[in-house]
């Protein structure tokens, strides 16, 4: 029996893209690896040598879906496109992974995605009645069904065309026999950079999928921009010059990795202003600082830089399990985070403790740290989160989907603080959160003000939210 670990929310996806290098493949392996964190729920390549387009799919981590022996070596040639994902559109399930292969007038396209369509229900029900069929419930696959209705005559003009439809937040790379074409968003919800590797062209979510490979960072893909890479070179459209832009914060909160270069600023430096900022607007007399690892290392540093408390570990995570806990009898159950996370005893004892973390969802699992830290000893349980209290769903590729999943969507910070048996518990302020970033003005917040940037599903909008 499963059951999830996590009480956090998840990325849908992972992208990366590389044109111009021998066993472009293998590249895309690494990068995925790189990627893992944004998406553990299937994982796949697809790679041309120009003549045809090769693929390879499965359920599970980068490692397991490419343990097979034959996997790398039938993905040839000199570019390739991966895809980790963890599904919200769609259930995670084989016909739902990435990439999709299509042929179409164009040709054979691949095409992997990032993002949620906005417009998605409707379009499906447009194209079913008008006869089409599709292969999954993704949204992603009806992007490939507007491309092979299009009436322009190139990839990139069909690829335009089809993108003028959709909604929402999307970081597309789509791969033909002869090019690799990456495109974002006009809002730039979801980060996508691009960089080099000797004469290569590398697209992807996050700039640590450039590093593991010894790839240069050269910037962003823009919002509304297409960069179309093939044997001449890199060339970039504008498709549309939107001037409002809705980064989503989350990336910088906990989605993306410390060590990754995104919307032009290194998240490392961002959380751990988001610590000091949460130290300035909530400082505590405690003995410690400790962190809910990882999730919360960097934050919990800047705490303690800033309140000038010792930084401690004080709960070692065991890394060998995944999101989800195959317990071997019923009564395991019961471990529930313990399974996780155990106190270093000798860390806590009889002190007082501030606990950092990056947010609370549901607040099941911090209520079980708490009273892990103080089973184990901890005088007192400080709870500070570096983000402001989540209390409305996300419509732009991250998985709330409902008010009532999220404990702050009905209770109040003393009502929480109580249902976790905390001492003190607080959150960074939506001022505090912003003054961390460059151009606060060019962020997503909806998710902890429910002011949306862009349209909601339909059927969402009229729930108030
Ligand atoms: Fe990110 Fe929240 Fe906006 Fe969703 S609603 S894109 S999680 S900031």
């Amino acid at each position: 029996m499963g059951f999830c670990m996590d009480d956090k929310l998840n990325e849908e996806c992972g992208v990366f893209g590389i044109y111009g290098r021998p066993k472009a493949a293998e590249s895309a392996y690494m990068g995925l690896y790189a990627l893992q964190h944004r998406g553990q729920e299937s994982a796949g390549i697809a790679s041309t040598n120009s003549t045809e387009i090769y693929m390879h799919k499965g359920l599970g981590l980068v490692w397991s879906v490419f343990a097979d022996p034959a996997a790398m070596p039938g993905l040839k040639g000199h570019a390739a496109i991966g895809h980790n994902r963890y599904s919200t559109k769609g259930s995670g399930t084989l016909c739902n992974a990435q990439p999709i292969v299509v042929e179409c007038k164009a040709g054979t396209i691949a095409l992997v995605h990032n993002g949620t369509l906005t417009n998605a229900s409707e379009l499906r029900r447009h194209m079913q009645d008008d006869g089409s069929i599709f292969q999954s419930s993704s949204d992603s696959e009806l992007v490939l069904h507007l491309i092979a209705r299009s009436k322009m005559d190139t990839p990139a003009d069909m690829i335009k065309d089809a993108i003028k439809k959709i909604q929402g937040s999307y970081c597309f790379i789509f791969l033909t026999q002869d090019r690799m074409i990456a495109v974002r968003d006009p809002l730039g919800f979801r980060p996508l950079s691009l960089g080099r590797l000797g004469n290569a062209y590398v697209v992807a979510s996050e700039s640590c999928a450039f590093d593991i490979i010894g790839a240069e960072y050269i910037r962003p893909v823009e919002p509304g921009e297409m960069v179309v890479i093939d044997k001449d070179g890199m060339s970039s459209h504008i498709f549309e010059d939107s001037p409002k832009k809705a980064f989503c914060i989350f990336e910088h909160i906990y989605f993306s990795r410390p060590d990754s270069l995104i919307f032009g600023e290194k998240v490392d430096k961002v959380r751990r202003r988001l610590g000091k900022r949460l130290a300035e607007e909530s400082p505590c007399e405690a003995d410690i600082v400790i962190s809910v690892p990882d999730s919360g290392n960097t934050a919990a540093l800047g705490y303690a830089q800033r309140s000038g408390l010792k930084y401690e570990i004080g709960l070692i995570r065991n890394h060998y399990i995944g999101r989800t806990f195959i317990a071997p009898h019923q009564d395991s159950r019961r471990l529930d985070v313990k399974v996780k996370l155990n106190p270093v005893s000798g860390v806590i004892k009889d002190k007082s403790v501030v606990l950092v973390d990056d947010s609370i969802v549901r607040g099941t699992t911090m209520r079980q740290i708490v009273r892990l830290l103080r089973d184990k000893g901890a005088r007192e349980v400080h709870v500070r989160i570096s983000s402001p209290p989540i209390t409305s769903p996300c419509y732009y590729g991250i998985d709330i989907s409902e008010k009532k999943e999220l404990i702050a969507g009905s209770k109040s910070i003393s009502e929480i603080r109580s249902y976790l048996h905390a001492d003190s518990l607080a959150y960074l302020s939506i001022e505090g959160l912003l003054s961390t970033v460059q151009d606060p003005h060019n962020y997503c917040r909806a998710c902890f003000t429910g002011e949306y940037p862009a349209r909601v599903p339909l059927g969402f909008d009229k729930l108030g939210f």
